[in-house]
């Protein structure tokens, strides 16, 4: 038998939930089982460090611990997993939206007692855009959680997507006893994981002795149930991102997880090929191909190095080989990529499809550039998204006005900010999901182009993109709001709405202008 090639082996992914449901405790508990333990603690340091917020050093130290973090690489069962992380929490920016342009599956976490909050479902959401198959992970069944047929029927109903429970939790609370695999009848309890209870069904006996007296028959019928009428798990719908295989557990106590592991190595798809403009990409393609989802500047402010995370699309990513970059023709040296093993250093001078390299550059790299071995190849690549937050630059010397637009336009092609310069020459604008970036940007601004910014709240609260069919319609639109247009870095139009209500009435009025709240990059 020959050995599963590299890209078969593996299995990119990031972990998408709302603050506070588990998913530190959870990237934790599969470092340990994926033996990458020194990264575990950094993970939890990580967590620890919320408290950052207008602390420059603070935001430093951050980004310093987060490129250690950006990609955790380990191997389990036979798979390399690459779980690469999204910000979250004040740390909540852009970057946690492009990092899932990056992945092939997400892991959905969601707490037990709370179902789907809004952040879950703002990632959901930016999952779906490109159909990324999703594992659902129910966490915190060791507390008082919501009936389990309740917050499936949520995930159906918010989400509009069918779920197959793979496990199903035998009580919660003070009274989780373990969960009952669905599929092969087998009990695993809390306080016996690796023992695994091999039953005849959900009446068994042996089972009826785990449950608290009072309450086993009624958790025995839901399993019946859950057996009997929920759907089976059906990995073509699950690999198109219209169902969801569902697992309970408890991240904290360790519970769960290794089920989690097991389905992702099971079900979770390989590196997937990529379209690129002008032909389908295979990850299994000889020739290296990859593009850049994420730029973090370095430690030291007053060097302007940048580290580019580069997603290998395809071929094989050496150390020193050249790459070319689509966008400028240029070859570029790729003498110093960073590779992200944490077990195995020594072998990590290569790279295959799935896997993230970080490239250390000085600004050479945008987010979106495609690298290739020659090919024009340009990937689809990764989409803009709405800013949630819009606020106006304003500087007091105007002598350095000139300089403060070359700053911000090199901030926005980083991807730190977004920047939409006002068709009416008024201040720029700034646009980010987290309010963290603000803090960056302003601090950045400072340290590394002397420029002492204030940022200021303007009248605008959504910003959208907007097009036309007929391009007639979409002049006539501009010019009766000739305040509210602006250009974003691309020169694509962007309507700044006073609120969401104004965009709605905006909406109506205009039938035939299409405001959008994602661009796909060019
Ligand atoms: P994150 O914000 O999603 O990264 O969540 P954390 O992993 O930091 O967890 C938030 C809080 O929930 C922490 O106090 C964790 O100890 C706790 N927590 C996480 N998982 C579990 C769990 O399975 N059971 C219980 N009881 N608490 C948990």
């Amino acid at each position: 038998m020959t050995a599963p090639d590299p890209v078969s082996r593996r299995r990119t992914f990031a972990i998408i939930s709302h603050p506070d449901a588990g998913k530190t405790t959870l990237t934790e508990k599969l470092l340990l089982f994926g033996g990458a333990i020194a990264l575990a603690g950094e993970v939890r340091a990580k967590a620890n460090r919320r408290q950052t917020r207008s602390d420059w050093m603070g935001i430093e130290r951050e980004r310093g611990i987060s490129v250690v973090t950006s990609v955790m690489t380990f191997e389990y069962g036979g798979c390399v997993f690459n779980l690469l992380d999204t910000p979250g929490h004040e740390d909540f920016s852009e970057d946690t939206y492009r990092t899932l342009t990056a992945v092939d599956s997400a892991v959905m976490v969601i707490d037990a007692a709370k179902g789907i909050e809004a952040r879950t479902r703002k990632l959901f959401e930016v999952c779906r855009l490109r159909d990324i198959p999703i594992v659902t992970f129910i966490n915190k069944l060791d507390r008082e959680s919501r009936d389990p047929f309740d917050l499936l029927d949520e995930i159906e109903k918010t989400l509009a997507l069918d779920t197959a429970p793979i496990t199903w939790p035998l009580g919660s609370g003070r009274d989780f006893a373990g969960v009952y695999d669905l599929r092969h009848d087998v009990v695993r309890r809390l306080e016996a994981a690796d023992a695994p209870l091999k039953v005849t069904g959900p009446n068994d006996p042996a089972l009826t002795a785990l449950l608290p007296p009072l309450e086993a028959q009624t958790i025995q019928d839901q399993v019946e149930l859950a057996r009997a009428a929920l759907k089976p798990f059906d990995k073509q719908a699950f690999l198109e991102g219209h169902l969801t295989p569902v697992l309970f557990g408890s991240a904290l106590r360790t519970f769960g997880v290794r089920d989690l592991i097991d389905a992702l190595a099971e079900f979770a798809p390989p590196p997937r090929g990529l379209e690129a403009a002008s032909r389908h990409v295979d990850p299994r393609e000889s020739k290296m191909s990859g593009f850049v989802f994420k730029i973090q500047a370095n430690m030291d402010p007053n060097h302007r190095d940048r580290i580019a995370f580069v997603r290998v699309s395809s071929g094989k990513l050496v150390r020193g080989m050249k790459a070319k970059l689509v966008r400028t023709g240029k070859n570029l040296a790729l003498n110093a990529p960073q590779f992200f093993f944490a077990q195995d250093r020594h072998v990590a001078d290569e790279a295959y499809a799935g896997d993230v390299v970080g490239i250390p550059n000085h600004g050479t790299l945008r987010i979106g550039d495609t690298l290739t071995e020659g090919e024009d190849l340009v990937f689809r690549g990764v989409p803009s998204f709405a800013p949630e937050i819009l606020r106006r630059v304003k500087i007091s010397d105007a002598m350095r006005a000139k300089k403060l637009r070359e700053a911000l336009q090199q901030m926005a092609e980083e991807g730190v900010v977004q920047l939409f310069l006002p068709n009416d020459g008024s201040n720029a604008i700034v646009g980010v999901v987290g309010a963290l970036q603000l803090d960056v940007l302003v601090e950045r601004l400072a340290a590394e182009y002397g420029l002492v910014v204030a940022l200021e709240t303007s009248r605008f609260e959504l910003a959208r993109w907007v097009s036309a069919e007929n391009p007639a319609e979409l002049e006539k639109f501009s010019r009766a709001y000739p305040t509210s247009i602006a250009v974003d870095l691309d020169g694509a139009p962007v309507y700044l709405a006073a609120s969401a209500w104004d965009l709605r009435y905006e909406q109506e009025k205009w039938p035939e202008i299409t405001f959008a709240d994602i661009k796909d990059y060019q």
